[in-house]
């Protein structure tokens, strides 16, 4: 296994409302090696923005980090101040690709104006250099005439146009971990295709590891190296994403995957929703939805267990 740059260690986070004390995450591990793509997997609701804002340093105000670390490249960054995140991490070490390509870019500043403002900020190499290093970058990124490119208004690209400009805007800074929200969940599914292999090719290409937040395990199957599914704020099973797929473990695993259109036999789904995290079941958070649950399932949480070369927890593999 290579060296981890990113490793997430038993977080919880907690936010205080009007109605009691939500627990968003409960003990989530996570692990990055250097080069390789990891997938975050879960329906909406289950953690998977709340770990990518922890990590980013830019949790709500008025959330709790009640435990846990996040070890980067050698730093806790829980430990941080909110100006190092600035300067040192968010858009320089760490890149991001937002969810929407529609809302990302400002309509009335230049692309280049805004890419070469990430640049500004965190680089001191002047603008000529920062401009010629951008043009490479959109040509890495495919897009035509990249040139002339930044000098054009967003409104001119389209959906996919702009989701490669996002993509170079998170490398400008040569970051070492690229987070990506979810980055083709609003493009046609062709785009999502080459959006998807252009993304692997850079990993490559610039020496980066990625984290990739999906709710969509196709997505997964064709990107990704590894993956952790989550649930209602904890991860279930995490492991080679080969492995996950061609014989998933934890009931939720299995049921997710089952629902995905490639594979769903009928449109019966998931019964229920996923738990409130206000009040979230004991024990397995997953037993009021699983067909596997017994009693012992209501009672402490379900530790991890090592099986068939992933992290499961469920007391079915106890
Ligand atoms: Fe189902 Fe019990 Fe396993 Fe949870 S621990 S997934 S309820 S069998």
């Amino acid at each position: 296994m290579a060296e981890a740059l990113l490793h997430v260690d038993g977080l919880r986070i907690s936010i205080p409302t009007d109605d009691g004390l939500a627990q968003i995450l409960d003990h989530v591990d996570l692990e990055i090696p250097k080069g390789r793509i990891v997938g975050v997997v879960g329906e909406s609701g289950c953690g998977k923005s709340t770990l990518v804002r922890a990590v980013l340093g830019i949790l709500p105000r008025a959330a709790r980090v009640d435990e846990g670390r996040i070890g980067f490249a050698g730093e806790d960054l829980l430990k941080l101040s909110p100006a190092d995140m600035t300067r040192r991490i968010r858009g320089k070490a760490i890149g991001f690709i937002p969810q929407d390509p529609f809302l990302a870019l400002n309509p009335v500043f230049t692309v280049g104006t805004q890419l070469l403002e990430i640049m500004r900020w965190h680089a001191s190499d002047g603008r000529a250099a920062h401009r010629a290093h951008l043009v490479e970058l959109l040509r890495a990124v495919q897009l035509p005439d990249p040139d002339a490119a930044l000098d054009r208004y967003p409104h001119e690209f389209s959906g996919g146009q702009r989701q490669r400009l996002l993509i170079a805007g998170a490398l400008a800074c040569r970051p070492r971990l690229v987070i990506a929200d979810e980055p083709t969940s609003a493009l046609d599914v062709t785009t999502q295709l080459q959006i998807l292999r252009l993304l692997r090719d850079l990993v490559s290409r610039f020496d980066v590891s990625m984290l990739f937040v999906t709710h969509d395990f196709g997505v997964v199957a064709q990107l990704c190296d590894d993956v952790m599914v989550m649930y209602a704020g904890q991860s279930v099973e995490a492991g080679p994403t080969a492995a996950v797929l061609d014989a998933p473990k934890h009931p939720y695993t299995q049921m997710l995957i089952a629902c995905h259109p490639d594979r769903a036999q009928d449109l019966a789904g998931i019964p229920g929703s996923v738990a409130s995290p206000l009040k979230p079941p004991s024990g397995c958070r997953f037993h009021p939805r699983c067909p596997s649950a017994k009693p012992v399932c209501h009672g402490p949480r379900p530790a991890q267990v090592h099986v068939a070369e992933r992290e499961v927890a469920c007391v079915l593999y106890g």
